[in-house]
């Protein structure tokens, strides 16, 4: 069994570390950034394979991290839960991410948004991102995981048998021949007024539409942009409430708790591989886009595999 160090503490990281410590390796987790302040914490948390590349190897991550997540949502404490909602469709059905996942149907046409043809219904894994993240921790603290908080500067200062790298939008300060570019995500939190259901409308005509309902708050989207602006903007947030009571009514005398940006990760594939770094192990699990939280399982149990191929 590895001595690991893993370096970032989003969800990558995090679920690395934990399921490298369950499968009897030594693992520290180093991270500069509380998980709340993270890309991670700003997720809607829906389980789907939302701007990420490549399909075949997603589509094996997307599988597994269902399984797992179907299996939290029977405990209350994660975070997780299971609801059905709509995905519209406008661009013409594109389904390839429906193969094995249970559940799935045709929209009737009283669940499409004028001017939409088709969609599907499924009910799949909603993660409330910040309570999910905190057990996440705890996980990881009860096999023993090592919780530090440091900024790396570089690899080299890390003295472990291997090392992952799990830094997301920031990997190329430490591995320079990663690509990962920022898109910038907006969306706005509102009180959840007793919303089950989620709603989805990516090719929107006004613009990226959609409605992920947690417990206690609703998270309204939003944007895709390629940038890297950190703070919200104002006529942005405006224009994502007005977008989503349209599309949800219910929502229309929520109360607008808060507006929030993250930089999603993206890259042309994620990179998720064993190389030799300074003559040291080094796995990279970065670039997962906007499915960080849908691939988050299936990717660290690859990870796993790769670690325990060089100890
Ligand atoms: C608005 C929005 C909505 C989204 N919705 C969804 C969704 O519904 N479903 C979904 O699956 N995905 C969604 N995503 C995508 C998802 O959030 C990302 O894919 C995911 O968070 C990436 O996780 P990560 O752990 O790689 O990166 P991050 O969360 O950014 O974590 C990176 C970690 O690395 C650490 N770090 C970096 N460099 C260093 C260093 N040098 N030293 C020490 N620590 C370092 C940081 O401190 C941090 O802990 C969404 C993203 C956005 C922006």
């Amino acid at each position: 069994m590895a001595r690991v160090t893993v370096v970032g503490g989003g969800v990558i990281g995090l679920t690395s570390a934990l399921r490298l410590a369950e499968s009897g390796h030594r693992v520290r987790c180093v991270r500069d950034t509380p998980a709340p302040a993270t890309v991670s914490a700003v997720a809607g948390g829906l389980w789907f394979p939302y701007h990420v590349q490549p399909r075949d190897r997603v589509a094996a991550w997307g599988l597994l991290s269902l399984s797992r997540f179907r299996d939290l949502a029977t405990d209350p404490g994660t975070g997780v839960v299971l609801r059905e909602g709509v995905l519209v469709e406008r661009a013409g059905p594109e389904r390839w991410w429906v193969e094995g996942v249970d559940g799935v149907r045709e929209a009737t046409a009283s669940e499409l948004p004028q001017g939409a043809t088709s969609g599907v219904v499924a009910r799949l894994p909603l993660v409330a991102m910040p309570t999910y993240l905190a057990w996440l921790e705890q996980q990881c603290l009860a096999v023993g995981v090592e919780l530090v908080t440091g900024r790396v500067g570089a690899l080299d200062e890390l003295e472990d048998d291997v090392l992952v790298v799990a830094t997301g939008l920031r990997t190329p300060g430490l591995l320079p021949d990663v690509v990962v570019t920022p898109s910038r995500g907006q969306v706005a939190l509102l009180a959840n007024p007793g919303l089950e259901r989620w709603f989805v409308d990516g090719d929107a005509p006004d613009g990226v539409t959609y409605v992920l309902p947690h417990a206690q708050w609703v998270v309204c989207g939003g944007t895709d942009v390629p940038g890297s602006e950190p703070e919200p903007d104002a006529a942005v947030h405006a224009a994502i409430v007005a977008r989503c009571r349209a599309a949800v009514p219910a929502l229309r005398d929520a109360e607008v708790l808060g507006s929030r940006v993250g930089l999603r990760p993206v890259a042309p594939a994620v990179d998720l591989r064993l190389r030799t770094v300074h003559g040291r192990p080094v796995v990279t699990n970065v670039g997962h886009g906007g499915a960080g939280v849908t691939l988050s399982w299936g990717c660290a149990d690859e990870v796993v595999g790769l670690v325990r191929h060089v100890s």
